[in-house]
């Protein structure tokens, strides 16, 4: 049986020349995702954005330094967890990934989370969230519980560019909120 180090390489082999969107046009790189293989905490993006497309990995930019300290603030590193996208190529000048686009990268996405089978997911903003929990809702009603999702449950919060924009401190107590939720859960989960 292949390692899931080994699994989700030979996925992102495949991956590379991808033409089942649009977004495979102005794309430099698919970014498929990094961190642990195994981990049982997966936190999922929107999108690339033009670093993470530049470094063909997700969230090197503003955004994603946001998202490490939100991950440090509740003392879980990069490299514990795995961290990955909705949509693998990033969407031109950095609009939302479009409903179709979700669709076709849903199977790789299904496939990742095959392989890690994480007990927590960590879902950043609405595009992420709504794809995953198939729903419309806004995210400020979804965020601040659990979802069930397969074997795991999803945890909805703000998008760190979201919060960069927004940085009231309504917002960040609610994320704060939910990242403790995130490792409550996770302390209560993990097993590996
Ligand atoms: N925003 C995302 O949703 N994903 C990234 O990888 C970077 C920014």
């Amino acid at each position: 049986m292949k390692s899931p180090a080994e699994a989700l390489r030979d996925q992102e082999a495949r991956l590379q020349g991808c033409r089942k969107c649009r977004l495979c046009e102005g794309r430099h790189t698919v970014v498929f995702g990094s961190g642990n293989p195994a981990a049982d905490l997966v936190v999922i993006g929107e999108g690339p954005g033009a670093d993470e497309d530049a470094q063909g990995l997700p969230f090197v930019g503003r955004a994603g330094q946001l998202l490490t300290r939100m991950l440090e603030s509740v003392k879980l590193s990069r490299d514990e967890v795995y961290i990955c996208n909705a949509v693998k190529c990033r969407p031109p000048g950095n609009r939302n990934p479009e409903a179709d686009e979700l669709a076709a990268c849903a199977p790789f996405l299904a496939e990742q989370l095959g392989v890690i089978q994480p007990k927590v997911i960590l879902a950043l903003g609405s595009v992420a969230t709504q794809a995953l929990l198939r729903t419309k809702e806004p995210i400020g009603k979804l965020r601040g519980r659990l979802h069930p999702y397969g074997e795991a449950v999803l945890i909805p919060t703000f998008h760190p560019a979201f919060l960069l924009r927004n940085p009231g401190q309504d917002y960040k107590r609610m994320a704060w909120e939910d990242l403790k939720l995130a490792r409550r859960e996770y302390d209560t989960r993990h097993t590996r």
